[in-house]
């Protein structure tokens, strides 16, 4: 769908990290995992990108959590990071079929802003009764309130500085087990990372369910 969506709140969730929340256009439905475009004019130019939701469902608002790469990152991300409520942008969506879709026990490696749809899929597989890891490379973590909640309320949580290794940790998540599912979000670098520490551990690379944010 296509819909002008406006800000209803924005929190910093961590070190150039931000959860924006959003007022939820009538007849959007979308899972944790998918993601959707937002775009605004800068410069006179319609500019967009892909952001993922971090919201373990979508109700009369829904989030997602941008990460400002001080060096890398852009236009649109400066854009989003000095949004107040209010503001409105553009939105188009939901896409991608990477997401939570009822797995028992679910494993989730995320690189930098992917900890938004990590903590989404890890809380919503609580509260539908099943299981959660969560495997999380960054040299400046956020979402820490999140995450420690999810490890209150069984999840284990792994937080690794930006150089780490991830083939032990990973192997370590993995149990292997007939329902679980496992996700991979993030930069490409970190996918590429991913991917190689779940076939060093047995796993099926080709069977999770990855999205690579460019
Ligand atoms: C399917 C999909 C889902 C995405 N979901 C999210 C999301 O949930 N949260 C989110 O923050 N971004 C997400 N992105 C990335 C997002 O769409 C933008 O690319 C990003 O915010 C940078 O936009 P920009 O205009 O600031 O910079 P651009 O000018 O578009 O990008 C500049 C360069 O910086 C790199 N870069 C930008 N930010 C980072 C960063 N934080 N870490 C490492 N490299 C970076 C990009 O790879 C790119 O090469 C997603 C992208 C895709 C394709």
């Amino acid at each position: 769908m296509d819909a002008t969506v406006a800000v209803t709140a924005v929190d910093e969730v961590g070190p150039d990290t931000y959860a924006i929340r959003f007022e939820t256009p009538e007849g959007l439905t979308a899972e944790p995992g998918q993601f959707v475009k937002l775009g605004t004019e800068i410069d006179g130019e319609h500019v967009a990108r892909f952001y993922t939701l971090s919201s373990p469902t979508v109700g009369e608002t829904f989030e997602v959590t941008v990460g400002i790469d001080p060096e890398e990152g852009g236009e649109f991300s400066a854009f989003l990071a000095a949004v107040e409520p209010g503001v409105e942008m553009t939105l188009a969506g939901p896409f991608g079929d990477q997401h939570y879709d009822g797995e028992g026990r679910v494993v989730v490696l995320a690189g930098g802003p992917g900890v938004g749809p990590a903590v989404a899929i890890a809380e919503r597989a609580l509260d539908e009764g099943g299981e959660a890891a969560v495997v999380y490379r960054d040299d400046d973590p956020a979402h820490e309130a999140r995450l420690d909640a999810l490890r209150e309320r069984g999840a284990t949580v792994a937080v690794l500085d930006g150089a780490a290794d991830l083939t032990d940790p990973v192997a370590d998540a993995l149990t292997g087990s007939d329902d679980e599912g496992v996700f991979v979000y993030g930069f490409g670098e970190f996918v590429a990372d991913a991917t190689d520490a779940i076939e060093a551990a047995g796993g099926d690379a080709d069977a999770a369910k990855v999205e690579n944010f460019g």
